[in-house]
Protein backbone atom coordinates (compact mmCIF):
# COMPACT_ATOMS: atom_id res chain seq x y z
CA UNK A 1 0.00 0.00 0.00
CA UNK A 2 1.26 3.48 -0.66
CA UNK A 3 1.05 6.68 0.62
CA UNK A 4 -0.78 7.64 -2.46
CA UNK A 5 -3.67 5.21 -1.27
CA UNK A 6 -4.15 6.68 1.41
CA UNK A 7 -3.93 10.40 0.11
CA UNK A 8 -6.91 9.05 -1.99
CA UNK A 9 -8.61 7.39 1.00
CA UNK A 10 -8.74 10.46 2.94
CA UNK A 11 -9.44 12.55 0.06
CA UNK A 12 -12.56 10.28 -0.64
CA UNK A 13 -13.67 9.22 3.07
CA UNK A 14 -14.50 12.32 4.65
CA UNK A 15 -15.14 13.42 7.59
CA UNK A 16 -11.68 11.52 8.99
CA UNK A 17 -10.42 11.19 11.80
CA UNK A 18 -7.32 10.79 13.40
CA UNK A 19 -5.95 8.26 16.78
CA UNK A 20 -2.44 8.94 17.84
CA UNK A 21 -0.52 7.14 19.80
CA UNK A 22 3.47 6.90 21.28
CA UNK A 23 4.36 6.51 17.92
CA UNK A 24 3.76 9.96 16.86
CA UNK A 25 5.68 11.20 19.84
CA UNK A 26 8.85 8.68 20.03
CA UNK A 27 10.35 10.81 17.05
CA UNK A 28 10.30 13.91 19.78
CA UNK A 29 12.44 11.99 21.84
CA UNK A 30 9.31 11.10 24.29
CA UNK A 31 9.68 7.48 24.84
CA UNK A 32 6.98 5.09 24.68
CA UNK A 33 6.09 3.97 28.35
CA UNK A 34 4.22 0.33 26.88
CA UNK A 35 6.40 -0.60 24.61
CA UNK A 36 9.03 -3.83 25.23
CA UNK A 37 11.93 -1.38 25.65
CA UNK A 38 9.21 1.50 27.26
CA UNK A 39 9.46 2.97 30.89
CA UNK A 40 7.14 0.74 32.01
CA UNK A 41 9.58 -1.94 31.25
CA UNK A 42 12.33 -0.29 33.31
CA UNK A 43 10.04 0.99 36.35
CA UNK A 44 7.50 -0.95 38.10
CA UNK A 45 3.70 1.22 37.19
CA UNK A 46 2.00 -0.42 40.40
CA UNK A 47 5.09 1.47 42.00
CA UNK A 48 5.26 5.05 40.01
CA UNK A 49 2.18 4.92 37.56
CA UNK A 50 -0.52 4.19 39.91
CA UNK A 51 -3.10 6.37 41.74
CA UNK A 52 -2.27 3.86 44.40
CA UNK A 53 1.27 4.35 44.32
CA UNK A 54 0.42 8.42 44.38
CA UNK A 55 -2.01 8.61 47.34
CA UNK A 56 0.58 6.70 49.39
CA UNK A 57 3.56 8.44 48.37
CA UNK A 58 3.63 11.08 46.20
CA UNK A 59 6.68 12.29 46.77
CA UNK A 60 7.83 8.89 45.48
CA UNK A 61 5.81 9.31 42.34
CA UNK A 62 7.03 12.50 41.91
CA UNK A 63 10.70 11.71 42.00
CA UNK A 64 9.77 9.74 38.58
CA UNK A 65 7.66 12.54 37.18
CA UNK A 66 9.68 15.39 37.97
CA UNK A 67 12.19 14.70 34.91
CA UNK A 68 9.61 13.22 32.51
CA UNK A 69 7.22 16.83 32.76
CA UNK A 70 11.13 18.26 31.58
CA UNK A 71 11.48 15.67 28.88
CA UNK A 72 8.07 16.21 27.63
CA UNK A 73 8.68 20.56 28.05
CA UNK A 74 11.06 20.17 26.14
CA UNK A 75 10.37 18.37 23.35
CA UNK A 76 9.30 19.78 20.11
CA UNK A 77 6.73 18.95 17.57
CA UNK A 78 7.80 16.86 14.66
CA UNK A 79 6.80 16.38 10.98
CA UNK A 80 4.71 14.15 12.36
CA UNK A 81 2.20 16.95 14.42
CA UNK A 82 2.89 19.39 11.60
CA UNK A 83 1.72 17.21 8.84
CA UNK A 84 -1.67 16.17 11.17
CA UNK A 85 -2.34 20.33 11.88
CA UNK A 86 -2.03 20.73 8.22
CA UNK A 87 -4.46 17.97 7.23
CA UNK A 88 -7.07 19.88 9.42
CA UNK A 89 -5.83 23.27 7.95
CA UNK A 90 -6.79 21.92 4.68
CA UNK A 91 -10.33 20.84 5.63
CA UNK A 92 -9.28 16.85 5.58
CA UNK A 93 -9.00 15.94 9.38
CA UNK A 94 -11.90 16.99 11.68
CA UNK A 95 -10.02 16.16 14.94
CA UNK A 96 -7.23 14.22 16.75
CA UNK A 97 -8.00 11.60 19.34
CA UNK A 98 -4.99 11.32 21.44
CA UNK A 99 -3.28 9.15 24.06
CA UNK A 100 -0.49 11.02 23.98
CA UNK A 101 -0.23 13.92 27.56
CA UNK A 102 3.12 15.91 25.87
CA UNK A 103 0.60 18.56 24.61
CA UNK A 104 2.61 18.12 20.83
CA UNK A 105 -0.19 18.22 18.91
CA UNK A 106 -1.73 21.47 20.13
CA UNK A 107 1.71 23.41 20.07
CA UNK A 108 1.62 22.21 16.28
CA UNK A 109 -1.29 23.87 15.81
CA UNK A 110 -3.92 21.26 15.60
CA UNK A 111 -6.86 22.81 16.96
CA UNK A 112 -9.29 20.25 17.04
CA UNK A 113 -7.69 17.38 19.84
CA UNK A 114 -9.27 15.06 22.34
CA UNK A 115 -7.15 14.28 24.85
CA UNK A 116 -8.29 10.50 26.28
CA UNK A 117 -5.15 9.90 28.72
CA UNK A 118 -5.47 14.29 30.24
CA UNK A 119 -2.45 16.35 29.86
CA UNK A 120 0.58 17.63 31.60
CA UNK A 121 -1.50 21.17 30.55
CA UNK A 122 -3.02 21.21 34.24
CA UNK A 123 -2.43 19.90 37.61
CA UNK A 124 -4.85 19.81 40.30
CA UNK A 125 -4.79 19.92 43.91
CA UNK A 126 -6.62 16.61 45.70
CA UNK A 127 -6.70 18.38 49.08
CA UNK A 128 -8.04 21.88 47.66
CA UNK A 129 -9.34 20.99 44.54
CA UNK A 130 -7.37 24.23 42.68
CA UNK A 131 -5.98 23.96 39.50
CA UNK A 132 -2.54 24.95 38.25
CA UNK A 133 -1.48 25.27 35.10
CA UNK A 134 1.76 23.55 33.53
CA UNK A 135 4.16 27.23 33.41
CA UNK A 136 3.02 27.33 37.27
CA UNK A 137 4.13 23.69 38.43
CA UNK A 138 7.63 24.40 36.83
CA UNK A 139 7.97 26.72 38.73
CA UNK A 140 6.79 25.18 41.96
CA UNK A 141 9.52 22.20 40.83
CA UNK A 142 12.03 24.49 40.61
CA UNK A 143 11.88 24.91 44.55
CA UNK A 144 11.19 21.73 45.35
CA UNK A 145 11.12 17.74 44.69
CA UNK A 146 7.26 18.25 43.83
CA UNK A 147 5.28 20.10 43.46
CA UNK A 148 3.42 21.72 46.61
CA UNK A 149 -0.27 24.04 46.50
CA UNK A 150 0.66 27.38 47.17
CA UNK A 151 -3.06 27.64 49.21
CA UNK A 152 -3.12 24.37 51.11
CA UNK A 153 0.27 22.72 51.03
CA UNK A 154 -0.75 19.10 49.56
CA UNK A 155 1.00 17.54 46.83
CA UNK A 156 -0.33 18.64 43.32
CA UNK A 157 -1.37 16.07 40.89
CA UNK A 158 -0.91 16.04 37.57
CA UNK A 159 -4.06 15.93 34.98
CA UNK A 160 -2.81 13.11 33.59
CA UNK A 161 -4.62 9.03 33.64
CA UNK A 162 -3.17 7.18 35.93
CA UNK A 163 -3.52 3.59 36.27
CA UNK A 164 -6.07 2.59 38.50
CA UNK A 165 -8.04 5.77 37.68
CA UNK A 166 -11.09 6.54 35.31
CA UNK A 167 -10.50 8.52 32.04
CA UNK A 168 -11.88 11.67 31.80
CA UNK A 169 -15.56 10.74 30.74
CA UNK A 170 -16.18 13.79 28.28
CA UNK A 171 -13.10 13.33 26.37
CA UNK A 172 -14.16 9.15 25.78
CA UNK A 173 -17.79 10.39 25.17
CA UNK A 174 -16.53 12.41 22.68
CA UNK A 175 -13.86 10.14 20.80
CA UNK A 176 -16.42 7.89 20.56
CA UNK A 177 -19.03 10.52 18.94
CA UNK A 178 -16.28 11.69 16.11
CA UNK A 179 -15.27 7.68 15.57
CA UNK A 180 -18.91 6.68 14.96
CA UNK A 181 -19.26 9.76 12.43
CA UNK A 182 -16.11 9.29 10.48
CA UNK A 183 -15.82 7.30 7.23
CA UNK A 184 -12.07 7.24 8.25
CA UNK A 185 -10.65 6.52 11.33
CA UNK A 186 -6.59 6.78 10.47
CA UNK A 187 -4.82 5.29 12.93
CA UNK A 188 -1.10 6.34 13.55
CA UNK A 189 1.65 5.25 16.15
CA UNK A 190 -0.69 2.96 18.38
CA UNK A 191 -0.32 -0.75 18.59
CA UNK A 192 -4.17 -0.52 19.73
CA UNK A 193 -3.76 -2.15 22.63
CA UNK A 194 -4.82 -0.40 24.97
CA UNK A 195 -8.89 -0.04 25.76
CA UNK A 196 -10.65 1.33 25.24
CA UNK A 197 -9.52 3.35 23.22
CA UNK A 198 -8.33 0.19 21.12
CA UNK A 199 -12.56 0.07 21.06
CA UNK A 200 -12.73 2.97 18.82
CA UNK A 201 -11.48 1.30 15.24
CA UNK A 202 -14.43 -0.81 15.85
CA UNK A 203 -17.19 2.14 16.39
CA UNK A 204 -15.92 3.11 13.06
CA UNK A 205 -16.11 -0.32 10.88
CA UNK A 206 -19.42 -0.57 13.00
CA UNK A 207 -21.00 2.21 11.53
CA UNK A 208 -19.85 1.57 7.83
CA UNK A 209 -16.40 3.56 7.90
CA UNK A 210 -13.00 2.46 6.99
CA UNK A 211 -9.87 1.85 9.20
CA UNK A 212 -6.03 3.07 7.42
CA UNK A 213 -3.22 2.12 9.90
CA UNK A 214 0.15 3.49 9.87
CA UNK A 215 2.40 2.17 12.16
CA UNK A 216 5.95 0.98 12.61
CA UNK A 217 4.84 -2.93 13.20
CA UNK A 218 1.89 -4.81 13.46
CA UNK A 219 -1.49 -3.76 15.08
CA UNK A 220 -4.36 -5.72 16.55
CA UNK A 221 -6.41 -4.38 13.74
CA UNK A 222 -4.45 -4.79 10.76
CA UNK A 223 -7.12 -7.36 9.47
CA UNK A 224 -9.99 -4.87 9.47
CA UNK A 225 -7.55 -2.21 8.36
CA UNK A 226 -8.64 -0.97 4.73
CA UNK A 227 -4.83 -0.16 4.47
CA UNK A 228 -1.66 -0.25 6.29
CA UNK A 229 1.25 1.37 5.92
CA UNK A 230 4.11 -0.08 7.91
CA UNK A 231 6.35 3.17 8.79
CA UNK A 232 7.15 5.68 11.02
CA UNK A 233 4.75 8.61 11.26
CA UNK A 234 7.34 11.49 10.70
CA UNK A 235 8.09 10.11 7.15
CA UNK A 236 4.98 8.87 5.83
CA UNK A 237 2.45 11.49 7.06
CA UNK A 238 4.49 14.60 5.38
CA UNK A 239 4.56 12.39 2.46
CA UNK A 240 0.53 12.03 2.61
CA UNK A 241 0.16 16.30 3.32
CA UNK A 242 2.25 16.45 0.30
CA UNK A 243 -0.56 14.44 -2.69
CA UNK A 244 -3.25 16.23 -0.96
CA UNK A 245 -1.78 19.98 -0.34
CA UNK A 246 -3.10 22.18 -3.39
CA UNK A 247 -0.90 23.31 -6.29
CA UNK A 248 0.36 26.51 -5.60
CA UNK A 249 -1.60 29.32 -8.06
ZN1 LIG B 1 -4.46 22.76 47.77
Amino acid sequence: MSVGDLAELIRERQPCVVLTGAGVSTESGIPDFRSPTGLWAKVDPLEYGSIEAFRSDPLKVWSFYKPRVAVLTEAEPNPAHEALAELEELGFVEAVVTQNIDLLHERAGSREVVEVHGSIRTSTCPGCGDRYDLPRVLELLEEADAPFCPSCGEILKPDVVFFGELLPADAIDRAYGLARRARLLLVVGSALEVYPVAGLPLETIGTGGQLAIVNRGPTGFDAQASLKIDGTAGEVLPQVVGELRPPRA
